[in-house]
């Protein structure tokens, strides 16, 4: 979220309002940290945990290989199920194993690039946003980026990460070839023309057909970036959004619970020269937002109005910036997510029941909602297989409790068609997911033939992928 605004919420008011009434009207206290696993598990183990701390083991072995050869001794001889872990910023059970963890941390960096065709081929442990300083120096970017550059190339293409654009489609779609290693057929280089089959099952492939040691990337020239964010009525911007969306290179908004507004991300291309940025407030406004929670959460009038009466006053914000700079964000206040992507007529009309159900039974959200569009693309497991979407994404503190996503929040997604993103949280099992995805036999037998024992799945990725 960006809505770099300092002091959104003004806390006068509120504090006013509850001491007015006299009494104690928090609805939360500060709130306690949630249980974290033992540091060592059986065996004197070391804990793994990702980064929302919801997932946790105790491989039997890790490895940091630093070449292809030493990835595809690992993924043949390690202990099973063999897992590899690009930053860990996945919400899902994907990682886990008391298997082998592989992290490829080791292979990180640009291996050549072409600055005629402006493509380059990198490393799959290479986090993106050294990635992002690393092609700048050679007078190149990404076209799209998500909202934080932490994680690894590998880790984001496999789960088809995503930035917001109705002409941007997710990382994986750029990338022209690949090289993979996998349990049965060893070192495999695959592309449109080389093995097809499995480039096109393989590229979301959630580490389960083998271990993406390399890309070859299709980047665009270094560009500028003008983004501006506004907050508006979130009534303006649910009317809007077709336009907004259309008139932008990138745009998404933020609908926030409670208050009534939204606030508007936008990035175009621009001359203007580099200016020094204001630091962002997003994390501020995020505490401001929970502050409004805390004190004001009682009376759903009351929030919005004192919301309201805050923002009223806020202007529109302006910042130019080189694109791989200004599309990712810092979050330093870790949460629980769902995001599911739908087809993009829905988006709207789901949003709004979204917004109504948590006004009307979740009092403690106070994260804003993600609203973002997504061109398609052809990968067999990419859930904008062959459809314009819409995502929504809904956030949960992570001292509070997350299990109304997947009581309130999924069946309104899925009854509007969404498919979940492969690393947010989720219910979905291999059943309701292959009616999704028109190639999923498909894929599951590319997968069958890439790794016939199974050696690369944890329990959730059997449940994920086999358990029909
Ligand atoms: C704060 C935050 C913000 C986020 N913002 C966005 C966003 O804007 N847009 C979006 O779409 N998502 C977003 N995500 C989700 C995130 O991009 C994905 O979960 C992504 O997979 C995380 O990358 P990672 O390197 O941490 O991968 P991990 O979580 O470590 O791994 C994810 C999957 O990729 C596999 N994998 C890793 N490396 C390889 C490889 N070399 N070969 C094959 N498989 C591999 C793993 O086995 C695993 O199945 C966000 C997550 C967080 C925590």
């Amino acid at each position: 979220m960006t809505i770099s605004r300092r002091k959104v919420l003004l806390a006068a008011g509120a504090t006013a309002a509850a001491g007015a009434a006299g009494v104690e009207l928090r609805i939360r206290s500060l709130g306690a940290e949630p249980p974290a696993p033992p540091l060592r598990g059986p065996g004197d183990r070391l804990l793994w945990r990702n980064w929302s701390g919801t997932e946790a083991s105790y491989p039997a072995l890790r490895a940091g290989p630093t070449s292809e050869d030493e990835v595809l001794s690992a993924i043949t001889t390690g202990p099973a199920p063999v897992r590899v872990v690009g930053a860990g910023h996945s919400f899902t059970g994907l990682v886990p194993t008391d298997g082998t963890l592989l992290s490829l941390d080791g292979l990180s960096g640009i291996v050549d690039h072409d600055p005629t065709s402006h493509q380059a081929t990198v490393l799959a442990g290479t986090r993106l946003g050294e990635l992002g300083a690393a092609l700048a120096a050679v007078g190149q970017c990404m076209p799209n980026l998500p909202d934080i550059n932490k994680q690894s190339l590998g880790g984001a293409i496999a789960t088809a990460t995503h930035g917001s654009g109705v002409n941007s489609p997710a990382l994986h779609a750029q990338v022209l070839s690949m090289r993979i290693a996998t349990p049965a057929l060893g070192i495999l280089e695959c592309s449109r023309t080389e093995h097809p089959e499995i480039f096109d099952a393989a590229r979301v492939g959630l580490g389960a057909f083998g271990v993406v040691t390399r890309y070859r990337l299709q980047n665009v020239p270094s560009i500028r970036l003008l983004k501006r964010v506004e907050l508006r009525p979130t009534a303006e911007v649910l009317e809007d959004w077709p336009s907004i969306r259309a008139r932008h290179r990138n745009a998404e908004f933020f609908a926030l619970p409670f208050t009534g507004m939204s606030a508007t991300v936008t990035h175009d291309e621009t001359d203007r020269p580099a200016e020094t940025r204001v630091a962002p407030q997003d994390s501020q406004v995020l505490l401001d937002l929970k502050w409004l929670r805390d004190w004001a959460g009682f009376s759903n009038w009351l929030r919005r109005r004192l919301a309201q009466s805050a923002m009223s006053s806020l202007k529109p914000e302006e910042s130019v910036e080189e694109a791989w700079k200004l599309l990712s964000n810092e979050r330093d206040i870790r949460f629980n997510e769902m995001e599911f992507h739908l087809p993009r007529e829905e988006q709207i009309t789901a949003l709004r029941e979204v917004l109504a159900a948590i006004e009307a039974r979740r009092p403690d959200v106070f994260f804003p909602i993600e609203v973002r569009s997504i061109a398609p693309d052809d990968a067999w497991l990419s859930p904008f297989h062959d459809r314009e979407s819409g995502s929504l994404a809904v956030h949960a503190y992570y001292k509070d409790d997350y299990k109304f996503l997947f009581e309130l929040i999924e069946p309104i997604l899925r009854r509007h068609g969404g498919r979940p993103h492969w690393g947010k949280l989720h219910s979905l099992t291999a059943r309701e997911l292959s009616a999704l995805y028109p190639r999923w036999k498909d894929a599951m037998d590319v997968r069958q033939t890439l790794d016939p024992a199974g050696r690369l799945l944890n329990p959730y990725l059997r449940r994920l992928l086999h358990d029909v």
